[in-house]
Order: structure tokens, then C-alpha cells, then sequence
């Protein structure tokens, strides 16, 4: 940080706060904001519960294939976690948990979706679903990335006379055990829905429209014993978030993906392959599940048991092509009609809306949805120029990958409380990223992001509207130094 913004601070502003969304990153949000002493903080969540995503899906199989200890915040280790993988309903009580344990449930306000956010007069105004009103001097929005359902548009699905929902919004109502159940999507959650269900319904059919890597991975428990050897000895604990095996498979990871041609995505790829040539002994079945593109292109599957339970005498993976849904079930197009009792979209998310359809408008009347009709846009994935003291957790360009988010949240969060404390000190009323700092960080982003593994040549999420991976393309040693401080002359600070 330059001189300006390292002075005595004049004095603490006494500032109102609003953080949007109570999932992993608002509730990190509101903790930081409780510990600095944030006063005046309001976490608007719209649904009853927090855990975003983990709220949210609850599908059979439900698993973070990031390994626990590391899938924690780093000042809220857990020697609970039952396992190296732990099921959804135990993440989701972790977050919950952690709430309690911060005492930041006063913070948070259920059931109130935030439909606008308006920058006037130096201040955000707020409009609830509800007709509530609020007014912030900053935001910080933890609005996550996949929560918009992505329901594909096939011909007769509204003609089905089985249940069919999607993958997020699952219907516990409906029985499973002995029914036909068809799942169309291969991705992690697919592929986690697929295997639960293989030993479960007396038919699973898994319809998949491109073979997926998937990456051999162990489960296993933890034993009372070891479990209360984490409790008893803190450093341990420690030590398993920064487990050293798991840090150089991350960096191998992320310096891998960086060059689609790298020895190290080879070395990845052939990691994969042999998993299924040794996995799946019916060579047509095994042709099928052959990916045909880079691996780690789509996120890469880390899957202890999909080759067995697609092979499971009860299930069938189903390659013909979608033709439409018909009233028994699904017909593909070399004529087939696979009939199903339950249909589960497991079709991802349109992972392009973050904060949206939430109105925002910032400086002069600029509407988000006009600066973003292109494709989502933030500088450091984090500020946007035209929207002072608006910060986002997760933002748009951020690293994702098969890593923690709970990390790059909290490293994004060490970045974003400085400029924060701008305000906060005195130092000006408003900070806001300018277009050019923006337009320099996306050119350089973009021209790296082609080269990286997810624009090699796969169909993703991870892709904007154009094509190009909407990803930090760089090293996570350089988003680690991106986020140790602003660099000022970036930002324009006022004091209007
Ligand atoms: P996804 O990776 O976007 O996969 C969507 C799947 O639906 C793909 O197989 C896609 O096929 C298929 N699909 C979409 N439209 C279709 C259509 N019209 N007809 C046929 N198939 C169609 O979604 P996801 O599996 O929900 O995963 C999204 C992300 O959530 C993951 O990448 C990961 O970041 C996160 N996630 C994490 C975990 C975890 O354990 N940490 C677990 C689950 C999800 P194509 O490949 O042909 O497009």
C-alpha cells in the first residue's frame, strides 16, 4: 500500500455493513467483521438455513471431494470430520456449527432475499423481497457462484409423468428404493448421485453426453482413536489442514493446469487412464467412459467408486443421445424409451449470474446486468470499477478448481478488509477499482486463460459466452501475493 493509505488513521468510522448471502464466505464475512469490530453488520440470506450450497444440495451421495481438514476455515479446524471426504449434511453442520460457536446468528436475517442494491448518495440502498428496506456504506457479496440451476431445455420434459427435479433441488418425498431412477449429467454431481444409487433403485440409468476423467481417490474413515488424538493436540490438528502432501498435489495441480501441454497435466491424464483401463475390464464399456479431451479440461471427478457402480448389474450408462422425454421416460435417439420412475437433472448451474437477477446499480444509474451483458467482469475477481465500496467473495475470474474455495475466500477476504479499513480510517468515503486497472487485469487474464487446461477443448462451466475459462489462469503463489495487498494505484479513492 502507498503512503495515502498507510497515515494515522483520523478515526474509526462507525459503518453500517451489509453482507449478502450467509453461505461459507458470508459467514467468514461476518465472523472477520464481528472479531474487527464491525458494529453495524447485517447478513441478508435468502432462504431459512445458512450453508449455501450446502443447504441447498442435499442429493444422495452428497460429498466435498476436497479433503475436509483443508475444506475448513483455518480458524475453526474440526477433529470431528467422520472421514477424508466428508458427506454434505456434516459439512453443512460444520457451517452451522461455526455460526453458533462465533455468536453470529444476531447478524443474520432469514428469509430476505435482496432484489436491489443502489448506489445513491455515497451509500448502497437495499430493497428485501419483503418490501425491508436497509442502507450500507459497503457491501460484501458472498453470493456464491452455483445456485442458479441449469434446466435444459429437452423436448417433453414437462410431459413426464414420474417425478423429475433437479440435482439441487431434491425431493426427499420420493421413494428410490426399487425404482427406476434416470440421471442425466455426468459431472461431480452426477457422477456422486450415480454411485449412491447403483445398489439402491432396481434400475439406475446414467445418461451422458460426454465421458468425464474421473481420478481414483480413497475414503476412508477416521478412528475414534485418531479423532481424539486431533482433539487432544491442536498442532496436529494443524498440521492436517496443512497437510504437505495434499499443499504439493494442490500446487502440482494448479501449476498444472496453467499449460494444457505440461508434462504434469500428461502425468494427471495418465493417472486417470490407467484407473479406468484397470477398472473397467468390458473394453465397449470402457470406450464409452473414455474422455476424449484433455484431462482436468471439465473439473476433474475425484470418484473412490463410479467404475464399480456403473458397472453394478442395476445400472447402465446410457450414450445414444437424449432424442426427448416422454410420459414413461426418456427416449433416446437410436429409438430406445428407458423407462423411469424418477428423473434427476444433474445439468450443473449457470454459474454466470453471481449476485444476479439482484438489481445493481451502481454510480451514475450504471446497471451491473449492462456492464456484465458481455460476460461477468471484477477486477482481482473482487471490485468493480463505477461500484464503490462494493466488494465480492467469490467473485467472478477467482481460482476454482479441484481445491478449498474456503481459502481463496479467506485470502480474498485479508485483501478486500484492507481496502474496507480505508473507508473505516478516514482515509476517503469511497473506494472503487478503476476501468483501467480492470481492463489491464482481464486483457493479461484472458490471454493466459486460453492456455490453461479448461480452454483446451472441452464443453464447462468454467467457460464465459465466448469460449474463454472466466478462471484465474495464473499460479496460486500469485494469487496468494495479489491478495497479500491492494495495490493502490488501482483504486480511486474519494471523499465525496
Ligand atoms: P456440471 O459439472 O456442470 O455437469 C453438468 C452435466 O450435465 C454434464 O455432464 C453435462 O454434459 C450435462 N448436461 C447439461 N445439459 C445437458 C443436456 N441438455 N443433455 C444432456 N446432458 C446435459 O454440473 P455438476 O455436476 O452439478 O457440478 C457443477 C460443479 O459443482 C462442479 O464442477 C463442482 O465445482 C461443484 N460440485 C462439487 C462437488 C464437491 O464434491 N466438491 C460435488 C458436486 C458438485 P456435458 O459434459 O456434455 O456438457
Amino acid at each position: 500500500m502507498n503512503e495515502q493509505t498507510t497515515r494515522q488513521p483520523h478515526s474509526v468510522k462507525p459503518l453500517r455493513v451489509v453482507v449478502m448471502g450467509a453461505g461459507m464466505a458470508g459467514i467468514l464475512a461476518g465472523i472477520k467483521l464481528r472479531e474487527a469490530g464491525y458494529g453495524s453488520v447485517a447478513i441478508y440470506e435468502k432462504a431459512a438455513r445458512v450453508g449455501g450450497t450446502w443447504r441447498e444440495n442435499t442429493y444422495p451421495g452428497l460429498t466435498c471431494d476436497v479433503p475436509s481438514h483443508a475444506y475448513t476455515y483455518s480458524f475453526e479446524p474440526n477433529p470431528d470430520w467422520s472421514r477424508v471426504l466428508p458427506p454434505g449434511a456434516e459439512v453443512q453442520a460444520y457451517f452451522e456449527r461455526t455460526v453458533e460457536k462465533y455468536g453470529i446468528s444476531d447478524m443474520i436475517r432469514f428469509n430476505e432475499e435482496i432484489i436491489a442494491c443502489v448506489f445513491e448518495q455515497g451509500r448502497w440502498n437495499l430493497t428485501m423481497k419483503s418490501g425491508l428496506r436497509d442502507t450500507a456504506d459497503i457491501i460484501i457479496a458472498a453470493t456464491g457462484v452455483l445456485h442458479h440451476p441449469s434446466v435444459p431445455d429437452i423436448k417433453g420434459l414437462p410431459a413426464f409423468e414420474g417425478k423429475a427435479f433437479h440435482s439441487s433441488h431434491w425431493d426427499h418425498s420420493v421413494p428410490l428404493d426399487g425404482a427406476r431412477v434416470g440421471v442425466v449429467g455426468n459431472g461431480s454431481t452426477g457422477v456422486q448421485i450415480v454411485s449412491a444409487l447403483a445398489g439402491r433403485a432396481s434400475k439406475v440409468s446414467h445418461f451422458q453426453r460426454t465421458a468425464q476423467w474421473i481420478f481414483p481417490v480413497e475414503n476412508p474413515y477416521f478412528t475414534d482413536e485418531q479423532k481424539a488424538a486431533f482433539r487432544a493436540d491442536r498442532a496436529l490438528l494443524h498440521s492436517l489442514r496443512y497437510d504437505p502432501t495434499y499443499l504439493s498435489n494442490v500446487e502440482r495441480f494448479t501449476n498444472a493446469i496453467l499449460d494444457a501441454d505440461s508434462p504434469e497435466i500428461r502425468e494427471i491424464e495418465a493417472i486417470a487412464l490407467g484407473h479406468l483401463e484397470r477398472s473397467v475390464p468390458d473394453p465397449a464399456l470402457r470406450a464409452k467412459l473414455r474422455p476424449d479431451y484433455r484431462v482436468a479440461c471439465k473439473r476433474l471427478i475425484y470418484s473412490p467408486d463410479y467404475y464399480q457402480a456403473i458397472q453394478h448389474p442395476n445400472a447402465a450408462l446410457v450414450t445414444d443421445g437424449i432424442e426427448c422425454v416422454e410420459a414413461k421416460g426418456i427416449r433416446t435417439r437410436d429409438g430406445k424409451l428407458h423407462e423411469l420412475d424418477v428423473l434427476v437433472l444433474a445439468t450443473g448451474f449457470k454459474a454466470d449470474q453471481f449476485m444476479r437477477p439482484m438489481n445493481v446499480v451502481g454510480r451514475d444509474g450504471v446497471k451491473l446486468n449492462d456492464v456484465w451483458a458481455k460476460r461477468p467482469r471484477a477486477y482481482l475477481a473482487v471490485a468493480i470499477p463505477g461500484f464503490p465500496n462494493f466488494f465480492m467473495l467469490n467473485g467472478p475470474t477467482g481460482p476454482v478448481g479441484n481445491f478449498s474455495l474456503i481459502d481463496i475466500a479467506e485470502q480474498q477476504w485479508q485483501y478486500v478488509s484492507q481496502l474496507m479499513d480505508l473507508v473505516r480510517n478516514g482515509v476517503c468515503n469511497e473506494v472503487e477499482a478503476t476501468q483501467a486497472a480492470l481492463d489491464d487485469y482481464d486483457q493479461a487474464r484472458i490471454a493466459a486463460a486460453r492456455k490453461t487446461v479448461f480452454g483446451s477443448g472441452c464443453n464447462s462451466w468454467y467457460l464465459d459466452a465466448e469460449g474463454v475459462p472466466a478462471t484465474w489462469p495464473w499460479s496460486q503463489a500469485r494469487f496468494r501475493e495479489a491478495m497479500a495487498a491492494p495495490q493502490m494505484e488501482h483504486y480511486t479513492l474519494s471523499n465525496a
